[in-house]
């Protein structure tokens, strides 16, 4: 595996690539890789002739400084484990180098209403630098396919606004949730949980995936408030929001029968750690 840490020697190892016509699958992370990253991964290793992964901790995307500042590093745990998965080439470069000119956006996205809800709700600023970073990835890597988890569900609605308002040609794939055994979604942050919070974390998903058999005999909004009473009662956990909403708009719900494809999605407060989930209703 190729560890790459210019956009020059990027550009040059991509530019390799296509004269040989060869597939670019990439998958970009901010390390701290688990299970669920290296699912997207396996993936990518399948689908493309060439798999590159990304490993940067983006500044823009963080409204919060705390939040930057306690994320998660583990950089050679990381090109072990991505050696190990079949990746061709790691890019890992420093914020200076991504960022030449610093970090303030040059242009605003176009990113439509998804990106208006929930997580733009409530972290202002945070879909835009996504956007910012993941475009600048892709002119760089020029991939085929590029793999996304639905552990962040609207991520992936909103990066396939930016794609389509960007013009940029690559196909995005949405690759499964990936839980532990106790259904805890895998998350770079749970490694911030403290022994007592990791115990009780799991009781997120217990109340998401006993909703939905609720749901069937329930109306929308008495799901909804299921969900938040019962995550409310975990002692340190807060609820930040839950929302039932369409699959594809990410717009709230107000009945079952608004659509064929429900979503709803959760981010809690376990302690200070943020986590996010979701679950498919219909
Ligand atoms: P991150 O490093 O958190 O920015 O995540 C990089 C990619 O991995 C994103 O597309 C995430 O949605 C995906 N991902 C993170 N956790 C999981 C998981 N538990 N299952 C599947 N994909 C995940």
């Amino acid at each position: 595996m190729q560890i790459i840490r210019s956009v020059g020697e990027l550009t040059d190892y991509v530019a390799m690539q296509k004269n040989h016509h060869h597939a670019i699958g990439f998958v970009p992370t901010m390390g701290a890789l688990h299970a669920g990253h290296i699912s997207l991964v396996e993936r990518a290793v399948r689908d493309n002739e060439v798999t590159i992964v990304s490993v940067f901790v983006n500044p823009t995307q963080f409204n919060n400084p705390s939040d930057l500042a306690t994320y998660p590093r583990q950089e050679e745990e990381d090109f072990r484990m991505l050696a190990e998965a079949g990746v061709s080439a790691v890019f890992a470069p420093t914020v200076s180098e991504m960022y030449p000119s610093g970090t303030a956006r040059e242009h605003e996205y176009d990113l439509g209403s998804a990106a208006e809800v929930m997580e733009g709700k409530y972290r202002p600023g945070h879909f835009q630098g996504v956007a910012q970073v993941v475009h600048r990835l892709f002119e760089l890597v020029r991939p085929d396919r590029a793999y996304f988890g639905e552990k962040d569900f609207q991520q992936i609605a909103v990066i396939r606004n930016m794609v389509e308002s960007e013009h940029v040609d690559v196909e995005i794939i949405a690759c499964p949730i990936r839980r532990g055994a106790d259904g805890l979604a895998l998350s770079s942050r749970n490694a911030l949980l403290s022994e007592e919070q990791r115990r009780r974390a799991p009781g997120i998903y217990a109340a998401l995936s006993e909703s939905v058999e609720y749901a069937r005999t329930h109306t929308v909004r008495q799901t909804h408030e299921m969900v938040v009473e019962r995550i409310n009662a975990i002692p340190e956990m807060r609820v930040e929001y839950y929302e039932i909403v369409d699959g594809r708009t990410l717009m709230p719900v107000e009945e079952w029968s608004e659509s064929d494809f429900v979503v709803g999605c959760i981010t809690v407060y376990n302690g200070e750690v943020r986590l996010i989930d979701n679950i498919r209703y219909k």
